[in-house]
């Protein structure tokens, strides 16, 4: 196994107390398989990437416990020296804004190159050529000649295959994407998927998708876990869980997204808001906005349920079962 993170658990110290931002998270993610991540805003899904990365701003955000595991070391056990080498040639991420992460003053050439340059000692001239390639890879038209082109000068769907690029150089085993598309035009956000998703396959990486839009994600992922409040509350496999969902939330984000079909009608969204996490509500978390909540979700915690016998498919919900059968 690539990844295991296992039981992770962060807090954010704040003035008005401890946000527990992820409470005891657990996924897996194999060389070649692509693990859609996916929740509201709050749900702790971007967290737990950047506890993985090791770019978690500290303070106030502290690692409280759990392990993470990659290529079989626990990250959180090594030197910033170790993990900084982690970072960058073994796993690497992309974010949603291209253009406020790439540096704005350097050619994308330049920025390209100083990959090669700073990891792999490589001569200004040929860490150029190499961009030149990156850009090819990434099909960027007439990457000869734009090599010199400033962030800037590219357009947003662009920029992202540059992003792309940029994590792809040093060819890590690991790419974590936190909303790759989202800031892109609908047709756009489609062709840039796929490209991610083609690359994923030829360099038989590790692709973890972070997402609140399912939608985005059903044609490339295989597997889905869904977080709310700092903990998974579902994971299956993707067509398992379009089919029928084992959770009330999974069935609250399939019925939120737009439809063509189903044009003109109005689109359902969960009713109420994701938790404080500085005041996660007790029992389940989802039990404010679940239509499906009875008395004793108010009091326990639902455990992660096995839904399938192998173990691929999983609930956090007391009645994972109705849910199913009414799905
Ligand atoms: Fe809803 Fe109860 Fe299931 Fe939570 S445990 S999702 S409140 S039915
Ligand atoms: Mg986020």
């Amino acid at each position: 196994m690539l990844l295991q993170v296992r039981d992770l658990h962060v807090e954010f110290r704040t003035h008005d107390g401890v946000a527990k931002a992820v409470n005891g998270v657990s996924y897996e993610v194999d060389a070649g398989e692509t693990l859609a991540v996916l929740g509201e805003s709050g749900s702790g899904k971007s967290v737990t990437a950047q506890a993985i990365m090791g770019i978690l701003d500290v303070p106030p955000g502290r690692i409280t416990g759990g392990e993470i595991l990659f290529q079989g070391r626990d990250l959180l056990q090594l030197k910033e020296d170790d993990r900084r080498k982690v970072r960058g040639a073994e796993m690497a991420m992309i974010f949603q804004d291209a253009l406020s992460s790439l540096n704005p003053v350097l050619s994308v050439g330049e920025q390209l190159g100083e990959m090669f340059v700073v990891h792999r000692g490589m001569s200004r001239k040929d860490a150029r050529a190499k961009a030149v390639e990156l850009m090819d890879r990434v099909r960027i038209p007439a990457a000869k000649e734009r090599v010199g082109q400033y962030p800037h000068q590219f357009s947003g769907g662009m920029r992202q295959r540059i992003m792309i690029a940029m994590a792809l150089a040093l060819e890590p085993a690991l790419i974590i994407a936190d909303e790759p598309t989202t800031a892109l035009d609908v047709t756009v956000q489609a062709q840039v998927m796929d490209l991610l998703a083609e690359l994923q396959q030829e360099y038989h990486m590790g692709l973890i998708l972070i997402t609140h839009d399912l939608g985005v994600v059903a044609d490339v992922a295989d597997r889905i876990a869904v977080m709310y409040a700092g903990r998974i509350v579902e994971t299956a496999p993707v067509h398992d869980l379009y089919k029928a969902p084992a959770h009330p939330y999974t069935r609250g984000l399939l019925d939120s997204i737009p439809r063509l079909d189903h044009k003109g009608h109005e689109l359902y969204a969960i009713k109420g808001l994701p938790p404080n996490l500085m005041a996660i509500p007790p029992g389940c978390a989802f039990h404010p906005r679940c239509p499906r909540a009875q008395d004793v979700c108010l009091t326990d915690e639902p455990p992660l349920y096995a839904v399938a016998e192998d173990g691929a498919r999983e609930s956090a919900c007391h009645f994972w079962r109705e849910t199913l059968r009414d799905a």
